[in-house]
């Protein structure tokens, strides 16, 4: 489904970001305040407890690796923040404020990251941010519906009130 604001900038892309439980016990506020200075446009946002199947679901591709159930399990410790955001070059930009999934690589390579400062190791690295845009379609579909439907009561008027 496409959203009204990316026919009027066509260059904006979206992706998906969770704050994940381990974020959100210590560092939601810290996190969101790096996506707002990040110039970042949150166009949805959702906290939610996930069920088993919707993690297992949401981490589907991992399902063969020797880390699924921990992960699962770990996904629905507790509450989760969703969110939509929308920027040039959204996808890039926001796997690059992260770093990389092992905060002991972030540390070295990208100090700065969300993760160097935030991720407590491998597993419970604080953030999530699709890989490509592909995924980052998908996975909006997914936690948040289809759009179009809900965006029938003129919902796009919001959308870009919230532009910077
Ligand atoms: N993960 C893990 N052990 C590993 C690799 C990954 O527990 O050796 C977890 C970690 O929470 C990671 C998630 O599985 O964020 C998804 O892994 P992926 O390789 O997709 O990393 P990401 O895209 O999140 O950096």
């Amino acid at each position: 489904a496409e959203r009204e604001i990316h026919f009027f900038f066509p260059q904006l892309e979206d992706t998906l970001a969770v704050i994940k439980p381990d974020g959100m016990e210590q560092h939601r506020e810290e996190i969101m305040e790096e996506i707002r200075a990040g110039g970042f446009s949150i166009l949805e946002q959702k906290e939610e407890v996930l069920s088993r199947e919707m993690a297992e679901e949401f981490y589907r591709e991992h399902r063969d690796k020797p880390f699924y159930h921990q992960l699962v399990d770990f996904m629905c410790r507790g509450p989760c923040l969703m969110l939509v955001l929308t920027k040039e070059n959204a996808v890039e930009e926001w796997r690059a404020m992260m770093g990389p999934t092992d905060p002991d690589e972030a540390r070295q390579t990208a100090p700065e990251s969300l993760r160097a400062r935030f991720a407590r190791d491998v597993l419970e690295n604080a953030v999530h941010g699709s890989s490509n845009r592909q995924h980052a379609q998908q996975k909006i579909d997914f936690i948040f519906g289809e759009i179009a439907a809900e965006n029938e009561d003129g919902d796009e008027d919001r959308e870009l009130a919230l532009l910077p």
